[in-house]
């Protein structure tokens, strides 16, 4: 289970109630964020969760609105004796978070691994993998280098072990793994498929587009996307700005197969999002507005069917 809490949904300039862009998540004890704006540790503590618990950031891209929380993070991390590696992910990751540790009087106690992703080139990039998951990065079209980031679970079976037993004679144990892990066992003299016993669920993915125009990366990256979190700052892209809208947002979900579109990233002018929903809607209906301390939860159940929370 994903649980997806947004921190700031508001673009460049912050206001009263839209922080700049961060993105909680939460699966299986790894917590995230995606983006770090200004702001952001109060925005986390506000919503109860624990800053010490993350693990990785992940920058889209080095404007402010995107990253200047961390200053201010790194430095509480530090005052309450964090111990554990903390690893920032981005384009030129190398280089700005030197430049962010170079920018003051104090010193880390904990260690802090930059990890530069490629912002150039069309290629769908694998940047972590972890026993349940995987985070990809690709390369966006922002006036700064820029890319999206994609979460995806990896695909799982559930083995309805009364129905082994029935069947097989096969109890919970260590065959029960090495038939999850091979697909098959000789059990008794008697082959049993995994697809006899078990269900499928599929992995959830997620992606997060981060500030971008449209572009065909972002259709690469979107592909089959249970929940897909857009860049939408206006309600149609303008030809002089490195945006979204809302209505090219809403292509992207549907030519892309996505299940649920969340558009975030609001320019101050609207107050109100009714305009940009109603925009999206009319091409895809399943799009909700982000706000500030939306929570989202992401469940596989099944091969098809995902389930979503959102409160
Ligand atoms: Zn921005």
């Amino acid at each position: 289970m994903l649980e997806i809490v947004f921190l700031g949904t508001g673009s460049g300039i912050p206001s009263k109630h839209r922080n700049p862009a961060g993105i909680w998540l939460y699966y299986e004890g790894d917590a995230m964020l995606w983006d770090c704006g200004e702001g952001t540790q109060r925005q986390l503590m506000i919503a109860k969760l624990s800053f010490m618990k993350i693990q990785r950031i992940f920058i889209t891209h080095w404007h402010a609105d995107h990253w200047a929380g961390l200053i201010g993070l790194l430095q509480t991390m530090n005052m309450e004796g964090r111990k554990e590696p903390l690893y920032i992910y981005g384009p030129d990751a190398e280089r700005f978070v030197g430049d962010i540790l170079d920018l003051n009087y104090w010193g880390p106690r904990f260690e802090i691994i930059p990890k530069t992703v490629p912002h150039e080139g069309t290629e769908f990039v694998k940047i972590l993998e972890r026993e349940q998951y995987q985070i990809f990065s690709i390369p966006t079209k922002h006036s700064v280098p820029s890319v999206a980031y994609c979460f995806q679970e990896k695909d799982s079976w559930n083995v309805d072990i009364k129905k082994a037993e029935k069947l097989y004679g096969l109890k919970q144990g260590p065959l029960v793994g090495r038939l999850k892990r091979n697909g098959e066992i000789i059990f008794k003299g008697k082959r049993i498929r995994l697809e006899d016993v078990a269900v499928k669920k599929r992995g959830i993915k997620v992606v997060y587009t981060g500030d971008t125009k449209t572009c065909d990366n972002l259709k690469t990256i979107s592909k089959d996307a249970d929940v897909l979190i857009h860049d939408a700052t206006f309600v149609e892209e303008k030809y002089d700005r490195m945006h979204s809208g809302a209505k090219e947002a809403a292509k992207i979900a549907k030519e892309c197969g996505v299940k649920c579109l969340v558009l975030t990233h609001f320019s101050r002018r609207y107050q109100n999002t009714k305009p940009l929903i109603d925009e999206a809607k009319k091409i895809f209906p399943n799009t909700i507005a982000a706000k500030d301390f939306m929570k989202i939860t992401v469940k596989s159940k099944t091969n098809k069917f995902i389930s979503f929370t959102t409160q």
